[in-house]
């Protein structure tokens, strides 16, 4: 059996302080090298308290961990420092959020952006790995969206560039904050696609955080359903959908268009 890569344990996260007010509860998940894993749930109910602790993106000084560990291999990511929280976002784990223009700068072209997720690598080998991402994102033209800035995209295009800059570095982890919420459905099933192949390509794990149980169908190998803070069922995503095991969890079930 393979090790997990990332070992989420018992994290609860409260916000504010007279009184606390608890918001995730014994938060427990696994994430195992190069699967496609979602964390479900409604809007509210705790998933993206729970990615953003892990990457010390939680807002402060009014949330805090109270309890629990994130081993990413082995170390506990919700001991560690600042600095040492830097040495890995981005670089073995990166996110993807749900508005892409929070990761793009909108007076730099595209060019420079990329450019930057591979600081250590010379810059013709580089464009050359992005070119070549960015056909893999199926953008026919590289050249025109290197040249281009944020503003001339559609959204489903910067959410491509967004999936190709979280990949150049080769993370080992995608933490997917509802990457396509903002988008037209039509639009959503194409962006989750590139992300899904393109990490599979790259035995790249990813956490697809969404609300949306059509998207775990389509796309998950596993999911952990959250509902009002807590994990209320995990499995593999075919068995929870043909056999869901909590009232809650059929809930979901049943709002798939
Ligand atoms: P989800 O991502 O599943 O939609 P969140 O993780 O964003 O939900 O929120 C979980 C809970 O934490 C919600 O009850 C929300 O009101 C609360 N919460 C989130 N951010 C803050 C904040 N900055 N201050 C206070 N409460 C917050
Ligand atoms: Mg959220």
């Amino acid at each position: 059996m393979n090790e997990p890569i990332l070992s989420v344990e018992n994290v609860s996260v409260a916000f504010g302080v007279s009184p606390p007010k608890q918001v995730t509860f014994d938060v427990s998940f696994e994430i195992f090298p190069g699967e496609f894993f979602a964390l479900v749930g409604e809007s509210g109910s705790g998933k993206s308290v729970t990615s953003m602790s892990l990457l010390g993106l939680l807002p402060r000084p009014s949330a805090k961990v109270i309890s629990g560990s994130a081993k990413f291999h082995g170390m506990d990511l919700l001991k560690m420092s600042t600095k040492e929280l830097q040495q890995i976002r981005g670089k073995k784990i990166a996110v993807i959020f749900q508005e892409p223009m929070q990761a793009l700068d909108p007076v730099r072209t595209i060019k420079s952006q990329l450019l930057e997720a591979i600081p250590k690598i010379p810059p013709k080998e580089a464009l050359e790995k992005i070119r070549s991402f960015l056909k893999s994102a199926g953008f026919a033209d590289p050249e025109r969206v290197l040249n281009g800035y944020p503003c001339e995209m559609s959204g489903g295009m910067l959410q491509r560039i967004c999936i190709v800059m979280a990949l150049i570095p080769e993370p080992e982890l995608i933490i997917a904050d509802e990457p396509t919420t903002a988008l037209d459905v039509t639009v959503q099933a194409a962006v989750l696609a590139v992300l899904k192949r393109m990490a599979q390509e790259s035995k790249t794990a990813v956490l697809l955080i969404t609300h949306n149980m059509g998207l775990v169908a389509q796309y998950t190998e596993r999911v952990a359903v959250m509902h009002l803070g807590r994990i209320v069922e995990t499995g593999k995503s075919r068995d929870v959908i043909l056999q869901p095991q909590e009232a809650y969890t059929q809930k979901l079930i049943a709002a798939i268009p």
